[in-house]
């Protein structure tokens, strides 16, 4: 006799994996020979991500690379032929690569848009300052940071200080082996009574983000001298000694405070990476090597390494300066063509990072449509807060077409919403390149603890989106 239940468990069965959207992680989608592909490229990205705390190092470090590629200076204006490799340095600060493809530029450019700032602090322009024995900076914080985690943590100086005669100074203590490093201090639990009571956001000011430098007073003829502010005087001595500056160069100087060390394993499987600045470096590392190996088809791809994203993306060298508008109508009227046009036919993913769901505050995320770790490069729709304020809200059609070519390609992906609706928000730099009537949807790694000094990714989300950015190079 017929088991009709059997036959009609099976029918459902089938059914519901066909009809059913299940996320799967890159584990089940890939199996070890992915996660070992994945393993294999984290290591490019975590030497990169050790070298490029800043957005200057990040700029530094890309040119060498592109060099190494056959790159050459762009600049506004000049004729562009297909094959050619190119780049623009923006003033040390931001970046915009490109490689004219087979078909020229008459089907757009395949662009992908990263930044490469991160939250730090930075020195105010007057910074340094004495009391009770110790020369402290002064810092203005950069982006969004959550203030408390920056207080009793190692921190190096990056930046540089440029002298009135325009002479360049770089600047990077605490990085190498035998540096010294740099540290906010907190108060001991004993006699925080009155600050435990504050709020999380209340208990650090922004005025209360001061920096240890120094802790010693000027020595003179093995005595302590006789001049007001001591322990001020040796630390401009030593800054002087070192790079032969003196306190008001300080007014023209960019440097900032940001965690001190490399990036490492986390976890006894080594699958997650911790580090500094994950935000946006994993995106501009990934989208970077994929424009290199898709330097000879038959697209034109550009890869832009932006500044002053987590600032709102103002200034020269954010993404609301017109520069890379400017090169795509300078660089299309080389080729004989519109402008507008060319513009019109292009597309981006605005790479940048999604808040992956953390299991310890589930509370602010709504399961179904948050970003899990290990789970896939995450396509985002739109971004913002409350009722879709602020935010590029990617159209259907263009959203249909990103996901058939990463299915194509076989990449594991998912979509990712920043948390739960009224609990926040934030925004990318995807507005800002749509507005040039460039179709252009958010995508990127999702972070554990973002904005952190210590921020975690999955090496398998950070192949994939190496993979996700390749794919999209080639696609037609
Ligand atoms: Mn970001
Ligand atoms: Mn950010």
């Amino acid at each position: 006799m017929e088991n009709t239940g059997n036959i009609g468990n099976s029918k459902a069965k089938n059914l519901s994996d066909k009809l059913f959207y299940r996320k799967k992680s890159a584990f089940e989608k890939g199996g070890a020979a992915e996660l070992d592909l994945a393993l294999e490229y984290a290591k490019g990205y975590s030497v990169f991500i050790d070298s490029a705390k800043t957005e200057r190092e990040a700029v530094e470090y890309t040119v060498d690379m592109l060099n190494s590629y056959g790159f050459k200076p762009y600049t506004l204006g000049m004729q562009v032929y297909q094959g050619d490799r190119l780049y623009y340095v923006n003033r040390g600060k931001s970046l915009i690569a490109f490689a004219i493809g087979a078909d020229g530029v008459e089907n757009g450019f395949k662009i992908m848009a990263a930044h490469i700032d991160s939250p730090r602090l930075d020195l105010k322009q007057h910074p340094i300052y004495e009391d009770g024995g110790i020369a402290y900076a002064k810092t203005h914080y950069y982006g969004g940071i959550r203030k408390y985690q920056w207080a009793t943590i190692k921190l190096a100086l990056h930046g540089v200080v440029i002298k009135k005669n325009g002479e360049r100074v770089n600047v990077t203590v605490g990085e190498d082996e035998g540096d010294p490093v740099f540290c906010i201090t907190d108060l001991l639990p004993h006699l925080a009574k009155e600050q435990d009571t504050k709020t999380l956001g209340g208990a650090f000011t922004g005025e209360g983000l001061n920096a240890v430098l120094c802790a010693s007073p000027f020595m003179e003829e093995g005595k302590v001298c006789e001049v007001d502010e001591k322990v001020k005087l040796n630390l401009l001595y030593e800054l002087n000694r070192r790079y032969g500056i003196t306190e008001d160069d300080l007014v023209s100087a960019e440097l900032c405070f940001v965690p001190q060390g490399k990036s490492v394993d986390v976890g006894f499987d080594r699958v997650l990476m911790g580090a500094y600045g994950h935000d946006d470096r994993v995106c501009a590392y990934s989208e970077l090597t994929a424009m290199l190996e898709n330097l000879d088809g038959r697209n034109s791809v550009m890869c832009v390494l932006a500044d002053k994203e987590e600032t709102g993306s103002d200034g020269v060298t954010g993404m609301q300066c017109r520069l890379m508008v400017d090169i795509i109508d300078s660089v299309s009227r080389s080729f004989g063509s519109n402008p507008g046009a060319v513009r019109a036919a292009s597309e981006c993913l605005s790479a940048d990072v999604a808040a992956a769901y953390d299991p310890c505050f589930s509370d602010v995320f709504e399961k179904n449509n948050s970003a899990m770790a290990s789970c896939g490069v995450a396509l985002a729709k739109y971004t913002g807060s409350r009722g879709k304020y602020d935010t590029n809200d990617c159209g259907a059609e263009f959203l249909g077409k990103v996901r058939a070519v990463f299915d194509r390609a076989q990449v594991v992906w998912q979509t990712a919403e920043l948390g739960k609706v009224d609990a926040g928000g934030g925004g990318t730099v995807a507005k800002y390149i749509s507005k040039y009537n460039i179709d252009t949807v958010d995508i990127g790694v999702p972070v554990l603890c973002m904005h952190a000094p210590f921020e975690i990714i999955s090496k398998l989300d950070l192949y994939n989106a190496h993979k996700a950015f390749s794919a999209f190079c080639a696609s037609r």
